[in-house]
């Protein structure tokens, strides 16, 4: 991107993406469109300088989900580049390059490294243009990886397929179990048909990954839920094998400007819990009795 280029952004992204676009780019020059993708028009936010279309599906954290093949047709036929952070799925749960996306962008910090001790990016593409591009500036900027990054990485990606599949069992599980509590008002979990991107997940996806948010009925119950789980880790980041709990408002999300957090859904009582692939009774043993804890019982 360039001095005066205009890109499209999803309002609801990983704060560090917020961060990047509002703390780096904006000063170098470049404008953005912060667009709720999964359900405005995009088309209309297009400009004379507009250069790419950047989401994510699900989102992180509110996991809202965008049509990757009606998106596509949007910027395709307006020449824009689009491009998907793919972190929360993995290549293994999705592929948007099939469904017309031009870059994928994946953090192999989370599910592709999966053990939560390495940092590693990923670029991909189908264009031969782009790559071409990726690599001289790969070259030229020197953020390559380390020789040790590539093996941990390579260790993951070996066992990607069984840790999401059984990640994505437990989430399912942590779902339909957080949804009977009295203290919870809600649960954003794409795997649930009432969740209004569940159809367009099954067309486009291979699964529904093991992210997870939740809305507490008060703030305090979600400060004490952090200060009480021991084997669940109260820490950021996700996609490893241990199941993790953030508070965004003030964790991963703490600089989205408040009246932006506060539009997207992301309130003071919202817990986003990345599941792991600890055995189930395990997880559902703690949570039962940190949430008899917070309850008083
Ligand atoms: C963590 C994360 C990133 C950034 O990845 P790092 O490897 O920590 O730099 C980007 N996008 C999403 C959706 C993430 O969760």
């Amino acid at each position: 991107m360039n001095t005066g280029d205009h890109l499209i952004v999803d309002a609801d992204l990983y704060g560090g993406s917020i961060r990047l676009f509002n703390h780096v780019s904006e000063k170098n020059g470049i404008e953005f469109s912060s667009v709720d993708c999964y359900k405005e028009n995009v088309a209309g936010y297009i400009r004379e300088n507009t250069k790419a279309v950047y989401i994510e599906t699900p989102t992180n954290p509110m996991m809202n989900v965008t049509d990757i093949k009606a998106l596509a047709e949007i910027t395709k036929e307006h020449n824009l580049l689009l491009i998907i952070d793919n972190t929360f799925l993995s290549p293994y749960f999705q592929n948007p390059l099939d469904l017309g996306a031009d870059i994928v962008v994946h953090s192999g910090t989370k599910y592709l490294g999966g053990h939560n001790d390495t940092l590693a990016g990923f670029l991909v593409t189908n264009r031969e243009d782009i790559s071409e591009r990726f690599r001289f500036l790969i070259k030229t900027t020197g953020a390559g990886l380390a020789p040790f990054d590539c093996f941990l990485i390579q260790r993951g990606i070996k066992t990607l397929g069984v840790r999401m599949d059984r990640a994505q069992e437990n989430a399912i599980e942590i779902a339909k179990w957080l949804k009977k509590q009295d203290i919870v008002g809600k649960v954003i979990y794409p795997g649930f048909e009432e969740h209004p991107g569940y159809e367009i997940m099954k067309k486009q996806a291979r699964g529904f990954g093991a992210m997870l948010t939740f809305e507490l009925t008060k703030k305090e119950y979600a400060f004490e839920i952090l200060e009480n789980v021991k084997m669940i880790k109260y820490a950021e980041s996700l996609g490893g094998v241990e199941t993790l709990i953030t508070y965004p408002a003030t964790q991963t999300h703490a600089d989205v400007p408040e009246e932006i957090r506060v539009k997207n859904g992301i309130t003071d009582c919202v817990l986003r819990m990345s599941v792991g692939i600890e055995n189930i009774k395990d997880l559902l043993n703690e949570l039962e009795q940190v949430f008899a804890k917070v309850r008083g019982e």
